[in-house]
């Protein structure tokens, strides 16, 4: 019941200033250093133990597999744009591997096989087994689409067959569900590529048994006393109001929860769902997301602790989890066909997301603070490496986030230059973009080949712009809205160009007064791209620096400076140091100084010496 269907990054061919070097990083030297790591930390030594049969020599902790299964996956991606491309042979050998270490029952995981077999879904809580099934599967899926081999495919069909003869609601089966979810959106991918009806139900199952408490049950906790809000365990699904728990495994589960509403052939729940999500939704975006994008403000539980409650410096906004966001939106934006939700993937890929790995492509954040004092860096692998793999399938993939299709409407909600080949109204369709975003004001699109046609095209309107304008072969075009895309619906030629021009002035943000951590401060962005400034770029300690906002900010293009960003400037009041103070502790207060300030974009900020950061200041 989905309003747009995908348009898969297969079907997408980037050509884009700002993506397409970050596209090559991640091939040429993330994924190299993804797999280096994997070999190294254990991961893929931990799969040869359990292909060999052996018993100790474990590595890591519980969820090593996962981390594999997002490089493979990441490295999928990648084979189907490039099909020589050398991870070819890596990835060969791991599935040779992942084949040789699989069950005769289908089971596949290194750590239950090495070090506790007699431990098999005895702590679906904690210890990641389903989780990392799912990553398993979404890896297959991505093999099979990116090579047509049916190998990696095979080895989860028989996992995930396993799964469902364990667990169902049939009386032979047990109840379940993970503590971290990720199976869900893993399951309704694999019905896609394969058309097997049980994935699609045994996902359900998970979905809607969520909320019956089990894990008290597994723990012999009293009900009394269990709080199961960090595995979304509190509630059932349907009845859930509020994003509460672990970020990432909330936005997973959302993201679940809304393939199953564009899956259910039952129009009541599909209602009930849409209801809940939209409602966890508008308290995710509306009260719990930061300005970069991205959730989760706590470290205790990587998660949600209450409205408004937004912290800067210990942010913990994890790289995975403005991930987990983007795949959320994505589905209810194809579900729904409202603009509003790629608004929403737009602030999260470009900030929250980007800032989670460096330039060079081998260092990454795992938190993603909004202030530092100098001492928070990129990292290049943690013991806990989620997040390094699961930037690398999102770059990779990019292109599934650019374009959707209705019936008879192309959408565009991304502005990445490209150019898109797909099927619409039964006739073949390639549309090229030309876009300096997210620098440059304007996207220009042409229909590429074939021949002149009626066509339908909803552009959308990111809400960051108050003033967007379209042309057409440099005639103004009135602005018909729908949804939050504007509509152009034409009889089209080759020769027809299509401009859209969203002005990007400088803006200074301030927040809901709720958010007690941002008062009386402004965060600065353009366009889309939120800015921090760092100590390095100042005339003046970051603490004592407040923006003046009667002052213009000026956007300067700094080709050479961070692989090229457009930096803010503008002038900002500085409070005396100690040598203008003296030894007074008070004094009446004075005029002070001010003196010029350079913004940088969030994502790009921890690459110079180390300095302290700040996304929200003083603003006077
Ligand atoms: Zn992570």
């Amino acid at each position: 019941m989905k309003r747009l269907r995908p348009i898969s990054f297969a079907q997408v061919a980037i050509d884009d200033a700002f993506w397409t070097p970050r596209q090559q990083t991640n091939r040429t030297a993330t994924l190299p250093h993804l797999f280096a790591e994997l070999e190294r930390a254990g991961n893929i030594p931990n799969l040869r133990l359990a292909a060999d049969g052996k018993r100790e020599g474990y590595q890591g902790p519980v969820y090593m597999d996962s981390d594999l299964y997002k490089a493979l996956e990441a490295a999928a991606y990648v084979l189907q744009q490039h099909p020589d491309d050398p991870i070819r042979a890596t990835v060969d050998e791991v599935i040779g591997i992942l084949e040789r270490a699989q069950q005769p029952d289908g089971y596949l995981n290194s750590y239950f096989q090495v070090v506790a077999p007699d431990k098999r879904w005895s702590n679906l809580r904690d210890w990641h087994e389903l989780y990392c099934a799912g990553h398993l599967i979404e890896a297959a899926v991505a093999h099979y689409h990116a090579t047509g081999s049916e190998r990696l495919l095979t080895v989860a069909r028989r996992f995930a067959d396993h799964i469902d003869s364990v667990f169902g609601d049939a009386p032979s089966k047990r109840p379940g569900y993970c503590g971290h979810p990720e199976i869900e959106l893993a399951l309704f991918r694999l019905y896609d590529a394969t058309g097997e009806p049980r994935y699609k139900r045994l996902a359900e199952f998970f979905l809607l048994s969520r909320g019956k408490k089990l894990f008290a049950q597994e723990h012999n906790i009293p009900l009394e006393e269990y709080d199961g809000s960090i595995w979304q365990d509190n509630l059932p699904l349907l009845e859930q109001k509020e994003i509460v728990g672990h970020a990432v495994r909330a936005a997973y589960l959302f993201a679940g929860a809304t393939d199953l509403a564009a899956e259910t052939d039952d129009p009541t729940l599909r209602e009930r769902l849409l209801q809940m999500l939209l409602r966890v939704w508008d308290n995710t975006t509306q009260r719990r997301a930061y300005i970069t994008g991205g959730i989760g403000n706590e470290p205790k539980h990587e998660g949600f602790t209450a409205d408004y409650e937004l912290p800067n410096r210990t942010a913990y906004q994890e790289t995975c989890a403005s991930i987990a966001l983007m795949f959320w939106a994505h589905r209810l934006g194809l579900l729904l066909g409202e603009a509003r939700f790629y608004d929403a993937l737009e602030r999260a890929l470009y900030n929250g997301a980007l800032a989670g790995v460096s330039l060079d492509g081998k260092r990454f954040f795992y938190v993603n603070p909004l202030e530092s004092d100098g001492t928070h860096h990129r990292k290049a692998w943690y013991g806990c490496a989620c997040c390094p793999p699961n930037i690398a399938r999102l770059i990779a993939a990019l292109g599934d986030y650019i374009y959707a299709q209705g019936d008879d409407a192309l959408y565009v909600n991304l502005y990445i230059g490209s150019r898109v080949r797909t099927t619409l109204g039964g006739a073949p369709l390639t549309l090229e973009m030309r876009t300096g975003y997210p620098w440059q004001e304007t996207a220009t699109i042409r229909l590429v080949e074939g021949a002149p046609r009626r066509l339908r095209l909803m552009l959308r309107l990111p809400a960051w712009c108050d003033a967007p304008e379209l042309r057409i072969n440099g005639s103004p075009l009135p602005l018909q809205r729908e949804s939050g895309y504007a509509v152009v619906e034409r009889d089209w030629t080759p020769d027809d160009v299509l401009e859209l021009r969203l002005p990007m002035t400088p803006v200074l943000m301030e927040a809901h007064p709720r958010v007690a951590a941002d008062r009386w401060q402004v965060a600065l962005q353009r366009g889309p791209i939120v800015y921090c400034l760092e100590e390095c770029d100042q005339p003046a300690p970051l603490e004592r620096m407040a923006i003046r906002r009667d002052h213009p900010v000026h956007s300067v293009w700094a080709p050479e400076l961070l692989g090229g960003i457009v930096a803010l400037e503008g002038i900002a009041e500085v409070l005396d140091g100690d040598e203008a103070w003296g030894s007074a502790l008070y004094r009446p207060l004075r005029e002070r100084a001010r003196m010029p300030f350079r913004a940088i974009p969030y994502y790009a900020w921890d690459h110079r010496r180390p300095c302290p950061m700040r996304v929200w200041l003083p603003v006077v």
